[in-house]
């Protein structure tokens, strides 16, 4: 397992925010949080070699969330809290899921499961006396990875991994050689069409003796039990799936043809019956007011319990157990509002650190990593841990030779949380970041105020050009198959690839290029290695890749905080590209009302904008984008971006903007936005000459009155849940109603 680079992690963040922090430091700090979540998710979920622990990832999510929700202005639209997992991998058919595959959102805390209860008496009306008590149904939580399990008259016809949550990985063939799972389910209770959502996992002693074997004939160590069963299920060959003992714990629902219980334990019963095994132990604790008490009490027995249930679990899922309270809780972004993961504390060890080593990232961030002895951690033997930028090291003073408190929760590179200074050795002197790339040897630069240190190689470093390229042709941008890492590295050494539009230039310049060496280098299909049809194999792809979508291309661009979404919002306002790129040269002109313009798409803030203008404004970035769009004397442009396509809409309210004024009876502001944003609407704060409608219930005052004067259409509660109920059907059972009996829970 190698470290990568821009697997920074927690850097300034994880330091007490200072008061006087300028908007430009947050956003550089958001950032840099931003990208390390996007980059573990990727080596997590899609690459199953995961580079942190479990606990380093969480703190990072939980120092990034902080830091949002203390500058909800800065938020992207598309940053890592909207996010689930990462794209499939190639090589799988990709399975849509019927009903996304989510998250769980984490307690680490009773003070934080106690916010979540009240958060949730918040949102439904009925809750907010504190007294009704709520049924929580309370599950260990298995370390292992989701699959869910699709049933038509009772035979299982689909298994799919979660992927990215709306698309995953067709892994039937495997899933078939898992005994625990049912080829035909027992009874005849079941609905016509069954989703069944669980984990697939290795148990401990299974985990052992995989790995043993593995040491015996040579194969590849497995980091844990998790990426062991991840691995084994992702096989191309299912073959070798059948070969290794996985196991399956079914605990949720997806799409189903029929409602089939109302509640979680009722789910359970029914999974229990149909020939399920089941996470045990389970328990349904009720809950008043906002007492923990029963919920901590199952969460010790849990602790307790846990070295000797014989599989990994790192925490216990809180789920409400009415469904129909589930339905109305519904979703926040990656994770249901009805379920919470209480996570348990990691586990720790000590070690020295025998080497501090930088590499450097796509955008120039350089990462100082430690090098440690290898222990055993939680039964996992580590070797590495990011030290995240300067301040994080110099806070810990940490230097080569100390021995460390490491700690992990399952999985692992490990976290390093101290220094023992008392067995700090004699003579040991503290690091120093070293003043130069270590790849390009330009002097490194650190911004005041700014934890991450940068080298400005750019594209003469060939770490960043490696990773920027890799990044342009990677799945979610151009997605160009055959130009994977190893032939980008191959293509850069021989001094073919520099620039994106390089790339698009290897098929007309084939058998003329000369090498580094001056030399003319024969055609592609006479290297070592390749051939006629792999050589033309890949310049397809990339002729394929000549008239990407406007989003995938500005995915590809690698602008900070450009994801897919916020992609779609600029494509929705402007269109093409040719239109954004004029608006972004205005901008960077100082041009007033660019800005706002560009400011008054809801979704974008100040961040987004210094982001988009400060990739425009600088001249790489200008001359490689030149040289991608813009027609040669004797050829056409490399690429030629296709206008935004807006997806077709089926509810009454998609692409409107609403404003909500005054009390509403029916439901509590929090339910009624969240309704509004599934049916596609936009929920804005405040009337303007962009609100579609206001909906006012009593006590409407300054708001009303402006929509008065500008028109603006207003409707009382019942008027407004009655243009609701026009969403055309399946919508409203999909996207409102998103119960457990039509929806999963993981
Ligand atoms: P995370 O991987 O942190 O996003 O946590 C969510 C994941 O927890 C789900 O996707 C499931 O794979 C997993 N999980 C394990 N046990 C349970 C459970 N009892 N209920 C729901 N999800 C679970």
């Amino acid at each position: 397992m190698a470290f990568r680079p821009g697997a920074c992690a927690r850097d300034a963040c994880s330091r007490p925010e200072r008061m006087s922090e300028s908007p430009k430091v947050l956003r550089a700090r958001l950032a840099a949080l931003a990208g390390a979540l996007a980059y573990h998710d990727h080596q997590y979920h899609a690459l199953d070699t995961p580079e942190i622990d479990d606990a380093a990832y969480d703190a990072l999510r939980r120092d990034y969330l902080a830091l949002l929700a203390a500058h909800p202005e800065l938020a992207p639209t598309d940053g890592p809290q909207l996010r689930v997992g990462s794209a499939p991998v190639e090589g799988f058919r990709k399975h849509a899921h019927a009903v996304p595959m989510l998250s769980l959102d984490n307690c680490f805390s009773a003070s934080d499961v106690r916010d979540w209860l009240e958060t949730t008496r918040n949102f439904l009306l009925e809750l907010r006396d504190g007294q009704t008590p709520i049924a929580v149904c309370c599950e260990p939580k298995v370390d292992g990875l989701s699959c869910a399990l699709r049933y038509e008259q009772g035979r299982l016809v689909i298994a799919a991994t979660r992927g990215n949550g709306v698309e995953g990985e067709d892994v039937t063939a495997n899933a078939r050689t898992i005994a625990d799972i049912p080829q035909q389910l027992t009874g005849n209770a079941w609905p016509d069409v069954l989703e069944v959502r669980g984990e697939v996992f290795m148990a401990d002693q299974d985990f052992l003796a995989l790995n043993a074997q593995q040491d015996a004939q040579g194969g590849k160590r497995f980091a844990n039990p998790r990426n062991a069963a991840a691995g084994s299920l992702r096989q191309l060959d299912a073959e070798i799936t059948r070969q290794r003992p996985l196991r399956f714990f079914a605990y949720a629902l997806g799409e189903t043809s029929a409602p089939i219980a109302q509640t979680q334990q009722g789910i359970r019963a029914c999974l229990q019956q149909w020939g399920f095994v089941l996470n045990h132990p389970a328990e349904v604790c009720e809950v008043t007011g906002l007492d923990v008490g029963p919920l901590q009490a199952y969460h010790d027995r849990m602790a307790s319990a846990r070295a000797g249930l014989g599989f990994s679990i790192d925490g216990m899922v809180l789920k409400i157990d009415r469904l129909d309270w589930q339905a109305r809780l519904g979703f926040v972004s990656r994770s249901p509002r009805w379920a919470t993961a209480w996570k348990f504390p990691p586990e720790q060890a000590f070690t020295r650190i025998e080497e501090i080593r930088c590499q450097v990232g796509r955008t120039g961030r350089i990462t100082p990593v430690a090098h440690l002895q290898p222990v055993a951690v939680g039964g996992v033997l580590v070797s590495r841990a990011t030290l995240h930028n300067a301040d994080e090291i110099q806070r810990k003073d940490v230097r080569v030779g100390d021995e460390v408190v490491v700690q992990r929760a399952g999985d692992v590179i490990p976290q390093v949380v101290e220094v023992r200074l008392a067995s700090r050795p004699t003579h040991s002197v503290p690091w120093q970041f070293p003043p130069n790339c270590p790849v390009c040897g330009s002097a490194l630069r650190r911004e005041p105020g700014v934890a991450d240190t940068y080298c400005p190689g750019g594209l003469s470093c060939p770490a960043q050009v490696q990773e920027r390229l890799s990044h342009f042709v990677g799945r979610p941008a151009l997605d160009i198959e055959g130009l994977g890492e190893r032939n980008i590295a191959l293509f850069i050494e021989r001094g073919l690839l520099q620039a994106p539009a390089d790339i698009f230039a290897l098929a007309s310049r084939d058998g003329r290029w000369a090498g580094r060496d001056g030399q003319p280098l024969p055609p592609l299909a006479d290297w070592e290695g390749w051939g006629e049809q792999s050589a033309s194999k890949l310049f397809e792809a990339i002729e394929r890749a000549r008239t990407p979508t406007f989003e995938r291309f500005l995915v590809a661009l690698g602008i900070r905080q450009v994801g897919e979404a916020t992609a779609r919002l600029l494509g929705r306002h402007f269109l093409t590209v040719e239109a954004l790129l004029a608006c972004l040269d205005l901008v960077v002109a100082g041009d007033a009302e660019a800005t706002a313009s560009l400011l008054a798409i809801d979704g974008i803030g100040d961040s987004m904008v210094a982001d988009l203008r400060d990739f425009r404004a600088d001249p790489h970035n200008r001359a490689s984008l030149d040289a991608l769009l813009d027609s040669g004397p004797d050829r056409p442009a490399w690429v030629r971006v296709q206008p935004f396509m807006p997806p077709a809409s089926v509810s009454p309210i998609a692409g409107k903007t609403v404003v909500f004024t005054g009390t509403l009876a029916r439901m509590s502001r929090g339910e009624a936005k969240a309704q509004a944003e599934n049916l596609g609407a936009k929920v804005a704060g405040s009337v303007s000459a962009r609100t579609d409608y206001l909906v006012a219930g009593p006590g409407a005052g300054s708001k009303a009155t402006r929509a008065a004067e500008l028109g603006v259409v207003v409707l009382d509660e019942a008027s407004w849940l009655a243009l609701l109920a026009q969403t055309a059907p399946g919508q409203t059972d999909t996207q409102v109603a998103d119960g457990a009996t039509d929806r999963g829970d993981d």
